[in-house]
C-alpha cells in the first residue's frame, strides 16, 4: 500500500476540520428545516457519515447509485440511474452530498432529474472539485477544496475499487495506473 501512493495532498485532520465547518454552514443556513441530504454511491460514503454526524439539525439521509457510460475513464454525461432514492421528494429541502465534481457532467445530469421531482430546493456539497475540468456550470453551494487537475484516491474515493478506506485524499504512484 505505502508504495503505491505518491503523496498525501490533504491529511485527515484538514479532512475532518473542512467537514465538520461545511456541517456549521448547514446548520446555519437550514436552521429550522428538515433536511434530507442525498450521497452518490459509493465516493461519498465517507463525506457522508462524518457530515451527517457533524451536523446539528435533523436530517433524514438517503442515496443514490448512478452510472456514467462513456469511453474509458471520461464521464460523457450519460447517466443511468442503478440505485434511486427511496424518498418522495417533493416539497423537500435536498443536499446533494458528493465526493468530488470533476466535469460535473455526471452530477448536472442528476442535478436535472432531481429537481423535476419538484423538491422545495436542491444544493450540493462536494467535499473536492477540480475547477479546471469542470465542462459545464455549476452552481455549488458548499465545496470543502478545490484541487489540482490530478488523479485523487481515499476517503470514498477509489482506484479500481481499491484505496476508498484511506481516511485522507493522495495521489497515485504512477506505476499503479500503468506508467513507469
Ligand atoms: P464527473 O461527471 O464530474 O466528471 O465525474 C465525477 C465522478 O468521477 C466522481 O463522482 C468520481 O466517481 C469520479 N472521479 C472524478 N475525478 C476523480 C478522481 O480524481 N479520483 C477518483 N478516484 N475518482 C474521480
Ligand atoms: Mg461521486
Ligand atoms: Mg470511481
Amino acid at each position: 500500500m505505502g508504495r503505491d501512493l505518491a503523496s498525501v495532498l490533504i491529511p485527515e485532520e484538514d479532512l475532518q476540520a473542512k467537514v465538520k465547518e461545511l456541517a456549521g454552514q448547514i446548520d446555519v443556513d437550514y436552521a429550522g428545516h428538515e433536511l434530507l441530504i442525498v450521497g452518490v454511491l459509493k465516493g461519498a460514503v465517507m463525506v457522508m457519515a462524518d457530515l451527517a454526524r457533524a451536523l446539528h439539525i435533523p436530517v433524514q439521509m438517503d442515496w443514490m447509485a448512478v452510472s456514467s457510460y462513456g469511453a474509458g475513464t471520461k464521464s460523457s454525461g450519460v447517466v443511468r440511474v442503478l440505485k434511486d432514492l427511496d424518498t418522495d421528494i417533493e416539497g423537500r429541502h435536498v443536499l446533494v452530498v458528493e465526493d468530488i465534481i470533476d466535469s460535473g457532467l455526471t452530477l448536472s445530469w442528476l442535478l436535472n432529474n432531481l429537481r423535476s421531482r419538484n423538491p422545495a430546493s436542491v444544493e450540493i456539497c462536494t467535499l473536492l472539485r477540480k475547477p479546471d475540468a469542470l465542462k459545464v456550470p455549476m452552481d455549488v453551494r458548499y465545496v470543502g477544496f478545490d484541487i489540482p487537475n490530478e488523479f485523487v484516491i481515499g476517503f470514498g474515493l477509489d482506484y479500481a475499487e481499491r484505496y476508498r478506506n484511506l481516511p485522507f485524499i493522495g495521489t497515485l504512484a504512477p506505476h499503479v495506473y500503468g506508467g513507469e
